[in-house]
């Protein structure tokens, strides 16, 4: 076990953080008709030869819905996993598009900063001091 994923996560944070914002993230899930409109709008699933991965929809699904799902209650591990998801496969261009307006890269970026306050970033190749 790396020393990453043996660090605890707080998930009484995590949950504070999805309650300030649950109204419109749950709606926005709600809403999702699955219909991958979207996909098309990303480069970086067009880059990489339409890998459902890079769909916009399975990105937010596997973060910020993984997330909600469990109530917060997710471990290093998982965290993780939601870090490809929100840094590796999206670079929050904001360019994908919803015909049901739903706003993909705010939810990413809630993501992120949920990943963030329990440590969990890129670490672009910086070593710690
Ligand atoms: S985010 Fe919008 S375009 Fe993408 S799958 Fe959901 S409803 Fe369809
Ligand atoms: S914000 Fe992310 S998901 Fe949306 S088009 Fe850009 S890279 Fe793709």
């Amino acid at each position: 076990m790396t020393e990453q994923t043996a660090a605890k996560v707080d998930a009484k944070q995590i949950r504070r953080m999805l309650d300030k914002h649950k109204q419109k993230m749950k709606l926005s899930m709600g809403v999702c008709a699955r219909c991958s409109l979207c996909a098309e709008s990303c480069f970086l699933f067009n880059l990489h030869d339409n890998d459902p991965r890079y769909m916009p929809s399975y990105k937010f699904i596997n973060s910020l819905g993984r997330l909600y799902k469990k109530k917060g209650r997710v471990n290093m591990a998982e965290l993780e996993e939601i870090k490809v998801n929100v840094w590796e496969r999206c670079v929050l261009c904001t360019r994908c598009y919803c015909p049901f307006g739903i706003d993909i890269p705010d939810m990413i970026t809630l993501a992120r900063n949920i990943c963030r306050s329990q440590g969990v970033f890129p670490s672009y190749g910086i070593q710690p001091q």
